[in-house]
């Protein structure tokens, strides 16, 4: 499809900060399935209620759905790692990555302009940059991130339907299940950038 020209500006951008594959959507096709956000807890992701941006603790998947109908476009995007990296217990720094190109995308389409760009990744920012510290620090008394120029909410806990979000993209997502990924040379991780 034929963007204009400051969406494909962001394009490139996402394919320079790191994103191995992106494209545009409508806000319309982006589907919400609650069952996906309840997974959060059951079964009970060990991060659950860890972090402001995370489940209980974001607004869900109704909110979203709202909030949705005020934007008409959205940047998809993913990163395709080694899945023997992904899977295992040195994947920080991907996830890492991940949260920084959806938040350096967010502030890039704000600064040209679409006020509202609101950016998504996956994982919890409480496991990613705040692994060391007993708490989080927008949960406390402080009410403040220490990441806020890198750390983006999870779209797990908006039951954001991330393989529909691979379908409309026209991409193979490979990490479904873990047992499959394992056997994937390459699997990918995703986030979101919601613009108006
Ligand atoms: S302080 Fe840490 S855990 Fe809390 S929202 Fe920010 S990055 Fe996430």
């Amino acid at each position: 499809m034929t963007q204009n020209r400051p969406l494909q500006h962001l394009m490139d951008f996402a394919l320079q900060t790191g994103a191995t594959g992106v494209t545009m959507i409508s806000s319309k096709a982006i589907c919400i399935d609650e069952a996906l956000s309840r997974r959060c807890l059951e079964p009970r992701c060990e991060n659950y209620g860890l972090s402001k941006r995370c489940p209980p603790h974001v607004s869900g998947p109704a909110s979203f759905k709202k909030k949705l109908g005020k934007y008409s476009q959205a940047l998809f995007f993913k990163i395709d790692v080694p899945s023997e990296i992904l899977f295992s217990s040195h994947n920080r720094e991907i996830f890492q990555l991940l949260h920084e190109t959806a938040a350096s995308l967010e502030k890039e389409a704000i600064q040209m302009g679409f006020g509202n760009a609101e950016a998504y990744a996956g994982g919890s920012c409480k496991e990613i940059f705040c692994q060391k510290h007993m708490e989080c620090l927008a949960l406390s008394d402080k009410r403040t991130c220490r990441n806020p120029e890198s750390a983006r909410p999870s779209m797990s806990g908006f039951g954001i339907h991330v393989a529909k979000l691979f379908e409309l993209a026209g991409w193979t997502m490979s990490w479904t299940h873990l047992h499959e990924a394992i056997e994937t040379k390459m699997a990918n991780v995703c986030g979101l950038v919601l613009i108006c």
